[in-house]
């Protein structure tokens, strides 16, 4: 069994995270429960920093927060000095309820409203990611009406698309972010964009994919953007302060998978970087990345208990949680896998095969198939690993099923960060049905 940042077997023989036992955690917040190792948190975060200073390379890191968006972790961040990329006026809001300083907000998205780009103005955030014409046309009339200037990055797809262990390159990249690179949109977007009294062209960005295992990638949509800044060099004498290459870099869930080290990630990336620069004669830009599940995707892990069972004899058994794709919806949404032992007895003999069924109305709401286990009965807490990245962030209310609570563990002490929803909660919004004659017309 692979135990991930401060996870460990304690003298109770329990699972302990943060110097915390994650059965008092279970006693004490109940389950299900999402409980997150702000020590490797902040490891990651130093990784991807102290990366770039040693390289002396000028850089922003920022967190993807729809990775993991909440007031404390957004906090977090801010302690670790990272930037914070945000896709919605809601992570917006959080961020600038969480105190976050604005100037180092970036806003990212394919279809922002004018509402979202307003709030974005009116709090004079960092840098918008242009995504597209609509979007460039409809933020300079915005600007202009508020005769306010605000910095933008222009998104561009390099004919890249890399996801886990491969990469294909496309040549007409057939997706729905950005501006390709290839058939001219990106040269018409600089134009335009440089041609803006408001819009002040900082850079560039591209993101080509995410859980990537390998630097090939980030390294290919590289040098495809700097050959392409040369020819804008020559052609607008525009060189970009910013070239920033995403986020997707690649996380441990299973023992099937291999990352990379942060450092090693973002070595090889300047190596490029320099390489092709010099080679062209540009000047070396700052690189900005932006990175949300390696950050936070291992220090999640979710407790539950379990619960019923079932044997299909000759088939499968199936152990069910009191949880599910309500709360974890990665599994039924793209087949994602995870490792998980029980957190009162992990070092307990492997005794059988099993599948992990959550407690939704869907066949589909299975979190683990074929899993080794002792034999777990309902005095069991189940622990499955790496759930911190798209976990809470995607969690909903199906089968109206409150959202379980968030629990910050270091150095021996756990924390609330984000409270159990409860029946009130779920039906907060809802209202009552009326009497027909009683409704007003529109
Ligand atoms: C989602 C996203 C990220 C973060 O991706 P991870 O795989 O979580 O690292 C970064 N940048 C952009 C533009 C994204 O959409």
């Amino acid at each position: 069994m692979y135990f991930h940042g401060t996870s460990k077997v304690n003298q109770k023989g329990h699972l302990e995270i943060g110097g915390v036992d994650t059965v008092e955690l279970a006693e004490k917040y109940g389950t299900p429960l999402y409980v997150y190792d702000v020590e490797l948190i902040r490891n990651r975060a130093r990784g991807f920093k102290n990366t770039f200073e040693k390289l002396a390379v000028n850089a922003q890191v920022a967190y993807a927060s729809k990775a993991f968006s909440s007031i404390a972790m957004i906090n977090l961040v801010n302690e670790e000095g990272l930037s914070l990329d945000v896709v919605s006026g809601g992570e917006l809001y959080t961020a600038i309820a969480a105190n976050f300083p604005p100037e180092r907000i970036h806003f990212h998205g394919n279809n922002k409203s004018k509402e979202e780009l307003e709030m974005a103005l009116h709090y004079q955030i960092g840098c918008i990611v242009v995504d597209n014409f609509y979007e460039l046309e409809l933020l300079d009339q915005l600007c202009k009406e508020r005769n306010q200037n605000i910095s933008i990055l222009l998104r561009v797809t390099p004919g890249i698309e890399a996801h886990t262990h491969d990469y294909i390159l496309t040549g007409q990249e057939d997706s729905k972010f950005g501006y390709d690179l290839q058939n001219g949109q990106a040269d018409i977007a600089l134009e335009k964009a440089l041609a803006s009294k408001y819009l002040d062209v900082l850079g560039i960005h591209c993101h080509i994919g995410s859980q990537i295992f390998e630097t090939t990638g980030f390294v290919l949509a590289a040098k495809k953007i700097i050959q392409k800044l040369a020819s804008w060099n020559k052609r607008y004498s525009y060189f970009p302060k910013v070239l920033n290459l995403g986020g997707g870099f690649g996380i441990r869930y299973t023992v099937d998978d291999a990352p990379l080290s942060p450092s090693v990630y973002v070595s090889e990336i300047i190596h490029e970087v320099r390489e092709q620069t010099s080679l062209l004669g540009l000047n070396m830009p700052e690189i900005w990345i932006e990175p949300g599940r390696s950050l936070v995707g291992e220090a999640g892990t979710t407790l539950y208990s379990v619960g019923s069972s079932k044997e299909v004899p000759n088939v499968r058994k199936y152990i069910a949680v009191d949880g599910g794709m309500s709360d974890n919806i990665r599994p039924a949404l793209y087949e994602a896998k995870y490792e998980a032992v029980l957190a009162n007895r992990p070092n307990d003999k492997v005794e059988e095969t099993v599948s992990i069924a959550g407690k939704c109305c869907e066949s589909g709401d299975m979190l683990i198939w074929d899993l080794p286990l002792p034999k777990a009965d309902c005095s069991d807490i189940l622990a499955v690993f790496c759930t911190g990245a798209y976990g809470y962030s995607m969690a909903n209310n199906y089968n109206r099923i409150p959202r379980p609570p968030v629990v910050f563990v270091e150095s021996g002490k756990a924390q609330l960060v984000i409270k159990r929803e409860t029946y009130e909660d779920i039906i907060r919004l809802d209202m009552p049905l009326i009497e027909r004659s009683v409704i007003e017309t529109l």
